[in-house]
């Protein structure tokens, strides 16, 4: 049967650290609601709900000192009668995008609501915390480039509240690299000082400074997650997705352990044009006008992705607005309503325009990624090395590259690609970037 883990493709160490912990914070639940039954005599007053959360505050320290210890499996309703061990209030997921670091989340959430739990994916508890309808579970996903102290202050203060289910609150944040200093702060005193049932679910490419905090990572528990092999990609895009096997491998290899854009390019022709017209750059790139015309292809086919990413989600937000503001009101009250409204359509405006940005960088960040793939498959030709080519469709392709342009020539090709990579990752404009990266292409 499939509980709420079966979609975190090739992390099985990641999913045994959480099922211990989702049975760990269910024991210290029921400890928690009957707390005479662990009494070790009757003349001793067993603990109550307060100590057993404090129990919990201080196993999240331990976990920096002693990660031996807690992830023993017994721990969780070990003789000591500790309740807590393998639970913490605060956890950081990392992994390169698309091992699935926030299906890590959601499900680690589903499992903290289970009735059960254990994540069983057919209870209430884990039905309504995947489809996004739990009243104690909060997602945030940030649109624009970063997560502003505003959100990040308004998020804390619910997350304190007692949660309406009975078992806990919990905040996922997804791109935790993403938040501004002083949202990272406010988020930081809350973690400091949890509430008894809040749970923190932080997801970021990494625990390097640049993406969290020391602070921050010092207080919470690391579920590292690893790129997940193609052959286990490929194998849950036809369990899952009902895609048929060989269409399943060749995405599966392509996406480069990429889940959902695996299943994107299996299932969208679409996706698959852009692909095509990314890999077809190495040779269109014949001198310098066609160096220009190909950044120029590279960053419309970015944009044009992105535009249809968002389009339908912006037409709605605005419509849901419009209808809340009750357009067209007249009479007392009208007036003031109107310049408020104005206001809120205006915000909504800056934030689709900053969630459109990132949405073009992603896109643009997805199609060098590919272009490295082939030069990186060229690179391993050229030194004969024994490894699968990422894209088999165009192999054939590098093979003639690596002739063409010998080991060292493919290597300052494969940099030139994660140069431009690493530039618009700092703020470089992406066009200046991207032309860059094509005449250094083409000169090779
Ligand atoms: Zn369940």
């Amino acid at each position: 049967m499939a509980d709420v883990f079966a979609d975190l493709v090739g992390q099985e160490e990641a999913v045994a650290t959480l099922r211990r912990a989702a049975a760990s914070a269910a024991a210290l639940l029921r400890a928690a609601a009957a707390p005479a039954s662990r009494a070790a005599g009757p003349a001793t007053p067993g603990p109550d709900a307060e100590d057993a959360y404090d129990e919990l505050d201080v196993l999240a320290d331990e976990f920096d000192t002693e990660p031996a210890g807690p992830d023993d499996p017994a721990a969780a309703t070990s003789a000591d009668g500790n309740p807590g061990a393998g639970m913490t209030h605060a956890w950081i997921f990392t992994g390169p995008p698309g091992s699935g670091r926030s299906v890590a989340a959601r499900a680690f959430a589903a499992a903290l609501q289970c009735v059960h739990g254990t994540g069983c994916g057919t209870c209430p508890g884990c039905h309504t915390t995947l489809t996004g309808t739990h009243a104690d579970v909060r997602l945030v996903v940030p649109e624009g480039l970063s997560i502003g102290v505003s959100e990040m202050r308004a998020l804390v203060l619910r997350a304190a509240s007692t949660p309406s289910g009975g078992r806990w609150q919990i905040v996922i944040i997804e791109d935790a690299d993403r938040l501004t200093e002083a949202a990272g702060n406010a988020l930081l005193k809350a973690i400091e000082e949890p509430p008894p049932r809040t749970v923190f679910l932080l997801c970021a490419p990494s625990t390097h400074p640049d993406d969290i905090s020391v602070t921050i990572r010092s207080r919470c528990r690391v579920v590292p997650l690893r790129q997940p092999p193609a052959g286990a990609v490929a194998e849950v895009l036809v369990r899952r997705d009902g895609i048929a096997p060989d269409v399943a491998g060749w995405a599966a290899a392509a996406a480069q352990g990429h889940v959902g854009r695996a299943r994107r390019l299996a299932r969208d022709p679409e996706a698959r044009q852009r692909r095509d017209a990314v890999l077809a750059v190495p040779r269109r790139l014949t001198g310098v006008g066609a160096a220009f015309d190909a950044a120029s292809a590279l960053i419309e086919a970015a944009e044009a992705e992105a535009a249809a990413s968002v389009a339908e989600i912006d037409e709605a937000e605005r419509t849901a607005l419009q209808t809340a503001l009750g357009a067209g009101g007249t009479g007392r009250g009208a007036a003031g309503a109107m310049r408020g409204a104005a206001g809120q359509l205006k915000d909504l405006e800056k934030r689709q325009k900053s969630r459109a940005t990132r949405a073009q960088r992603d896109a643009l960040d997805r199609a060098l990624v590919d272009l490295a793939g082939f030069y990186r498959d060229a690179l391993t030709m050229a030194l004969r090395a024994p490894v699968a080519p990422v894209h088999t469709d165009t192999a054939a392709m590098a093979g003639a590259g690596a002739q063409k342009w010998d080991a060292e020539g493919v290597l300052r090709r494969l940099e030139a690609v994660l140069e431009c990579r690493a530039a618009i990752e700092a703020n470089v404009k992406p066009r200046i970037a991207v032309e860059a990266m094509m005449l250094a292409l083409w000169r090779g």
